[in-house]
């Protein structure tokens, strides 16, 4: 309740400063004596301040900054760092399986868990979370106006994917052609030809959609699919790239292995979704063709095989035995050929454990590389990625996002410590979901503040 409590008092602070931006001059917030980790560079940026004028970052300076009218905030020395970047969520999907989530959920289920999702993801750190599948803008819009608290969402609309395919969450007695529950919800549509990769691409960009998510490999959780599968033709994905190029925007297509992958690269695909069979030559193509890759680290460890979605369906479980088995370059590639690579949980399932599998993923991110090269992940590089969206269908188009620079828009987290040294105080867990519950917001981020309104203050 505590932290409750609190939110309450900061959001009605908020509600003054969005009284003060309907007159002439926008609010101003200054952070002073905090160190600057900038989204990208190996060395904090010490003793600065940074200057807040409305939701953009005005200011960045180790000189004095003069702001008369600005509210301050003394960092007593922590690191000031932007916002994280989910750059592969699900936050409607609640599990604990398709066939449940197909055969017994409703509307309401979802749209709660999507609420509950979103305030722990902000709460955890992330001000931007890219949802790659099952969100339409309904979120995003209950958000921006300021109805639930959540982070920044980028929304991909139904997943698009064949019969039998990743995005088929039908029953496995269901006709072809049968309407769905989740395409009823518009959140997974079945596509079997290029009128219809198109027909249903361009709803999602009417339902509010960002870019388009295509579904090119199986599952582990999925019912019919097998992970090594190449589903969709060419021309079936050239088109979804035709359509979201049509929105000025881009495709991310779920891909395992090296096949789909260049298949997706040399369609215009943008995203690499999971991306688990990552080579050198992979690297090279997506280096040409401007293309990041996102991959749940999670996907690498031995606890793959315990999560209730996997354990509890046998099909899955023996999919899991022999996809772990042929994933085990991919670590070794990524440090010898380095790719833009963003940050992504993937978690399907209840708040609480997606609430230690993003710890988790934190800690991944920073064992199997290094602190530096985690925290760009998810920074910067998520920020580059979502951006991929362009000037029409951006929701966010009016400055960069996982940087502070001047310009950039104020997604802004203390952290206590220096997270290039100590990585823990991103908020990590060794374990997954055999870890203890995660406290509600991470203990150590004092501070988180999204489109320049502070969400948490725990400094005084
Ligand atoms: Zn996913």
């Amino acid at each position: 309740m505590k932290y409750l409590q609190l939110l309450g008092a900061v959001l009605t602070s908020a509600g003054i400063t969005t009284a003060a931006l309907a007159q002439e001059e926008p609010a101003q917030t200054l952070f002073t004596n905090v160190n600057i980790f900038d989204g990208t560079s190996k060395t904090l940026m010490e003793n600065a301040s940074v200057l807040i004028e409305g939701n953009l970052i005005k200011t960045v300076s180790t000189g004095e900054i003069s702001a008369a009218d600005a509210t301050v905030i003394d960092g007593g020395g922590r690191t000031l760092m932007p916002g994280l970047v989910e750059a592969h969520a699900h936050l409607m999907l609640m599990g604990p399986s398709l066939p449940v989530m197909e055969a017994n959920t409703t509307w309401e289920d979802f749209a709660i868990h999507g609420v509950k999702m979103s305030e722990m993801y902000l709460m955890q750190g992330f001000t931007t979370v890219r949802d790659a599948g099952g969100a339409n803008a309904g979120l995003q819009r209950a958000v921006n106006a300021g109805t639930i608290v959540g982070p920044r969402i980028y929304p991909s609309g139904a997943f698009i994917g064949t019969r039998g395919g990743h995005a088929d969450f039908a029953n496995f007695t269901s006709p072809v052609g049968e309407s769905t529950n989740m395409g009823r919800l518009n959140m997974a549509q079945e596509v079997d030809s290029v009128a219809e990769v198109q027909k249903f691409g361009r709803n999602n960009f009417r339902m509010g959609a960002s870019q388009l998510k295509f579904m090119q490999s199986g599952g582990v959780v999925s019912a019919f699919d097998p992970w090594q599968l190449l589903a969709g033709s060419q021309e079936e994905i050239e088109a979804a790239v035709q359509v979201a190029n049509e929105y000025g925007s881009y495709v991310m297509a779920h891909s395992y292995r090296k096949e789909a992958i260049m298949t997706a690269l040399n369609a215009g695909v943008r995203s690499i979704e999971h991306g688990f069979m990552f080579d050198c030559e992979i690297s090279a193509l997506m280096e040409e063709k401007g293309a990041y890759i996102t991959t749940n680290l999670t996907a690498f460890d031995p606890g793959l095989l315990d999560i209730p979605a996997v354990n509890s369906v046998p099909a899955s479980l023996r999919k899991a035995k022999s996809a772990s088995a042929a994933f085990v370059d991919y670590i070794p590639n990524m440090k010898q050929c380095p790719a833009k690579r963003a940050f992504q949980t993937d978690c399907v399932g209840g708040v609480g454990d997606c609430s230690k599998q993003i710890a988790y993923e934190k800690f991944l991110n920073a064992d199997f590389f290094d602190p530096h090269t985690a925290l760009v992940t998810m920074t910067s590089t998520g920020g580059e990625l979502v951006a991929l969206s362009g000037d029409f269908m951006n929701p966010y188009p009016d400055g960069k996002l996982g940087v502070i620079e001047e310009g950039a828009y104020a997604d802004i987290l203390l952290v206590d410590g220096n997270p290039l040294e100590d990585f823990s105080v991103m908020g990590t867990s060794d374990k997954w979901f055999d870890g203890p519950t995660r406290p509600y917001s991470v203990e150590t981020m004092p501070l988180i503040m999204k489109d320049g309104v502070i969400y948490k203050n725990t400094l005084n």
